[in-house]
């Protein structure tokens, strides 16, 4: 058998697994569409198994650097403050980051970057945009483009499609990707306004629920991250104006003067899973695989997770175990992705929208009693950490 994997898409989920393989000896190819890493404002936030994941490449030390330790976060109800706040630190004896990271997705694509560029094993194409992959019984062929149309076909053992949402892996797989399309746009305003001025209580991380309008309140190093719901009918130009941010966020905190907007990015949410993750010697993970709202970090957080997993199973079969191992990746994952990831943040959008008093009520009670009692409280940050998904699928063979 050939050794070596054709990994299409640079982003987190691609750059990890081509670490895990060549740590492990085997020889990568990654074909990026982009002609460098994006460095646009996506995730930030890493939860605490991934860290432990992200242990053996050496980056969390500049990871935590660069980045911002979170020890707790909150529910909040937007009239009248915090419903629960959750502290990570019960999770010292589970893990050894026992706490969020907020740190910008990109950060961490340039340390992996870096980190593979130094590597022989690592072949890294930018500019090179998939179109097609084919497999045999005994490897695969990804046919790519260049800017200018220039094609060449890479070929190895097997193909990893971290090729984001769009994914031309998944369409070759002949994947269905169903589910829905949240009806409302998110925008992601960052600010260099504090609000701790204006909540002095609020924890780094804090989710603020209200009928009218819900929002999420993210620290990062140097700014906060807003996010709010608007209107999906909204003109593209009206979405990203400097207008409606200022009117979001005097309605988040008044202030006498205006805010300093550095960022406004909307963007479309669905809550999709791909019907099949594998097919002969051609994997997706990541995005490709899956995509869910952020109300919880769980996209980024899951996708590495795929990586990690769907990595070290090629590591196993290059070491003799059979080809039919790749299924176990599709059903520890796909089951995290459909039971874990979507069931939370739909939830998590729920307790932040919901109109009804008593529903309100009864969710606000539910944190409430969640955090009072030491067990419910440890119970509810494995789960909400995902630090119960790795290991519950573990069990599955
Ligand atoms: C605006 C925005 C904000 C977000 N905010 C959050 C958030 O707050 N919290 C959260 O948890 N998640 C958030 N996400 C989602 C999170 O960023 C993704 O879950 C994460 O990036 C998934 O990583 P990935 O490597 O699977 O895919 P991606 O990061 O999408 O990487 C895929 C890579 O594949 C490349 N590619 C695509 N097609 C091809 C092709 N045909 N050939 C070659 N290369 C190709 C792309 O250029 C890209 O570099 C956000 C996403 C967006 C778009």
């Amino acid at each position: 058998m050939r050794k070596n994997v054709v990994i299409v898409g640079a982003g987190p989920v691609g750059l990890v697994s081509a670490c895990l393989l060549v740590d492990e000896g085997i020889p990568v190819t990654i074909v990026e569409s982009c002609a460098d890493l994006p460095r646009d404002l996506r995730a930030s936030t890493f939860h605490p198994p991934t860290l432990d994941m992200l242990g053996r490449f050496n980056v969390v030390p500049r990871m935590v650097e660069q980045g911002l330790v979170c020890p707790t976060w909150q529910f909040r109800d937007r009239t009248d403050g915090v419903v629960a706040t959750f502290e990570l630190d019960r999770l010292k004896d589970e893990t050894a980051h026992p706490y969020r990271l907020q740190c910008e997705q990109w950060r961490l694509g340039e340390m992996l970057l870096e980190r593979l560029k130094g590597n022989p094993l690592a072949d890294i194409r930018f500019g090179m945009k998939a179109t097609e992959v084919t497999q045999t019984a005994d490897e695969i062929a990804l046919v790519a483009v260049d800017e200018k149309g220039a094609s060449e076909t890479f070929t190895g053992a097997f193909c990893i499609g971290a090729d984001g949402i769009g994914s031309v892996a998944r369409k070759t797989i002949g994947a269905a990707f169903d589910g829905i399309t949240i009806p409302e746009l998110y925008l992601t305003l960052s600010t260099t306004y504090d609000f701790s001025e204006a909540m002095p209580d609020i924890s780094n991380i804090a989710y603020l629920s209200d009928p009218e309008e819900w929002f999420v309140l993210i620290r990062t190093v140097n700014v906060w991250r807003a996010l709010f719901p608007v209107n999906a009918e909204l003109t593209d130009e009206h979405v990203t104006s400097p207008q409606l941010a200022e009117k979001l966020l005097q309605g988040a905190a008044k202030r006498d003067v205006p805010y300093e907007v550095l960022h406004r990015t909307a963007y479309r949410v669905h809550e999709r899973v791909a019907s099949t993750y594998v097919s002969g010697r051609l994997a997706i993970a990541g995005d490709a695989a899956h995509v869910n709202n952020p109300l919880g970090g769980m996209g980024l957080n899951g996708g590495i997770h795929d990586a990690y997993n769907l990595a070290s199973t090629l590591v196993e079969i290059f070491r003799g175990a059979p080809l039919d191992l790749l299924g176990r990746y599709e059903r520890q994952r796909r089951k995290v992705a459909l039971d874990v990831v979507q069931q939370t943040t739909l939830r998590n959008r729920a307790i932040l929208n919901t109109r009804d008093p008593a529903a309100r009520a009864a969710y606000y009670d539910e944190l409430r009693r969640t955090v009072a009692n030491p067990v419910t409280h440890k119970d509810y940050l494995m789960r909400t950490s995902m630090i119960s998904s790795l290991r519950d699928v573990a069990k599955i063979a």
